[in-house]
């Protein structure tokens, strides 16, 4: 061996080949993962395998043992580490068991080498690093197979490997492993095999980093589209609640126009058509409210009640129509005198009218039906061309705490006046005292108190 060869194989190739050994012990520690030890425990085999190359014809632990011996037995040893490390790399699950037996055979081989001849033991070592390349074609198909990024690495390796092997088999034959082949060949090796853990942390980098370009993206895409959702239904919140107060607004106008209609329908229940004065129902209700309004104030409460004279004459001579319109005329006359807000005029049927004066005293009453009278005397029903004359009876009767009296005694004493005017001669007023002699009407009450 010239000095360079002997510098090159003891200090820069066995060298660099220990370092690569503590390396990748240090980048176990880092990584923790055991590819990186495996890796090591090979390169620091092929360390002593190259280191014991160098003195193949010396002995060891005081000439007991052949170098050689060693040498084969740690050269065979590194293969399971490649092995392990490459099921590891790889990930090769499923062919867990294949490397197992692989290993337990080059491991066995081992053991033989211990044993056997030099010659046998060299022959053992080859067929197991034969075993070993068939492992680098198989793993080479596979990841052809697969279409594996890391495919053709692979094939450079096996390339190595297989170059290496062949070549000391044709330059060395079987007996010898040649220091300075087995040297650039581990060198290659090694730089392949390192080549390889950087091209796989690169890729695996590049993955993660197109996971999370592509979880950023996903998640952009999220933040946007439940953006778009919220603008969404804070649109559909908006028109709801338009919508909500647009019906709130019609249904307010509904309810006004119903109150109004009611309001309206209430008004034509208790106002009589014809002449526009107060209903029977209403004068029902009435008379019996301002009867218990005036008992409860102790005020007096008088009524009148009006019955047009010979009224059937006028039917008879001028025709219904006619005298519908004098009801009319009767009508107005009536309300031009009520002059109290609180007094009611009321239509009580055919041509008899009562008008209800609360806080009012029998002269008061009798005074107003006075004027009423003569109002109407004066006064002159048109019809056409023709103008009728009519005068009016009243009967007043006035309610002034007496006791054990009801609406209908009131009613009935002012109808007893009527009759009375009536029997007198007509157009004129006349007034009768209450005699509470009713127990019960439809509009009456007794016993109240
Ligand atoms: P008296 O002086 O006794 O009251 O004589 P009268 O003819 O008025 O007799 P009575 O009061 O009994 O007659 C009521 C008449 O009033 C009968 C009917 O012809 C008439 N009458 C009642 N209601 C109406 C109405 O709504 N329109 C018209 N045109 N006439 C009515
Ligand atoms: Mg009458
Ligand atoms: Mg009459």
């Amino acid at each position: 061996m010239n000095t360079f060869a002997q510098y090159f194989s003891d200090s820069f190739a066995i060298g660099g080949v220990f370092t690569f050994s503590i390396v990748l012990f240090c980048a176990y520690f880092v990584n923790k993962s055991t590819k990186y030890l495996y890796l090591s425990g090979y390169f620091l085999c092929t360390f002593f395998t190259l280191v014991l190359m160098q003195k193949t014809d010396a002995h060891l632990f005081g000439d007991i043992v052949e170098t050689h011996t060693v040498q084969t037995c740690l050269l065979l040893l590194s293969l399971p580490f490649l092995l392990l490390f490459l099921n590891q790399f790889l990930q090769l699950r499923r062919y867990d068991s294949v490397i197992k037996i692989i290993n337990i055979i080059v491991l066995l081989s081992c053991v033989m080498t211990l044993l056997l001849p030099a010659e046998l033991s060299y022959l053992v070592t080859h067929l197991a690093l034969f075993q070993v390349l068939f492992v680098f074609l198989a793993v080479n198909v596979l990841l052809a197979k697969l279409k594996h990024d890391l495919v053709n690495h692979f094939i450079a390796l096996t390339v190595i490997y297989f170059i290496g092997l062949s070549s000391n088999i044709l330059l060395f034959g079987w007996n010898e492993f040649n220091s300075e082949i087995f040297a650039v060949c581990y060198w290659l090796m090694g730089l392949t095999l390192l080549y390889l853990l950087n091209r796989q942390a690169i890729l695996t980098v590049n993955k993660q980093t197109a996971s999370e370009e592509q979880a950023i993206a996903l998640s952009e895409k999220y933040q946007s589209s439940y953006q778009e959702l919220l603008v969404q239904q804070e649109e559909d919140q908006e028109l709801l609640e338009s919508r909500v107060q647009e019906r709130t607004l019609e249904l307010n106008i509904a309810l006004q126009e119903l109150e109004e209609a009611n309001r309206e329908l209430e008004e034509k229940n208790t106002l009589d058509e014809l002449t526009g004065l107060y209903n029977r129902r209403f004068y029902d209700q009435k008379i019996l409210a301002e009867f218990r309004r005036s008992r409860r104030n102790l005020t007096p409460l008088s009524l009148v009640v009006i019955d047009i004279d010979h009224f059937k004459k006028v039917n008879d001579n001028y025709g219904h129509s006619a005298g519908d319109k004098c009801l009319v005329t009767l009508g107005k006359l009536i309300k031009q005198v009520l002059r109290r807000s609180s007094d009611i005029g009321c239509r009580y049927g055919g041509e008899e009218f009562c008008l209800i004066l609360p806080e009012t005293d029998s002269e008061g009453a009798v005074a107003f039906a006075q004027e009423l009278r003569e109002l109407v005397l004066t006064s002159s029903f048109d019809f056409d061309s023709t103008s009728i004359n009519l005068t009016v009876s009243c009967g007043v009767c006035t309610y002034q705490q007496q006791k054990d009296v009801t609406p209908v005694d009131i009613f009935d004493g002012a109808d007893k006046a009527l009759y009375q005017a009536k029997a007198d001669g007509r157009n004129q007023v006349q007034v009768k005292e209450i005699i509470a002699v009713t127990t019960s009407s439809p509009s009456g009450e007794n016993n109240e108190h």
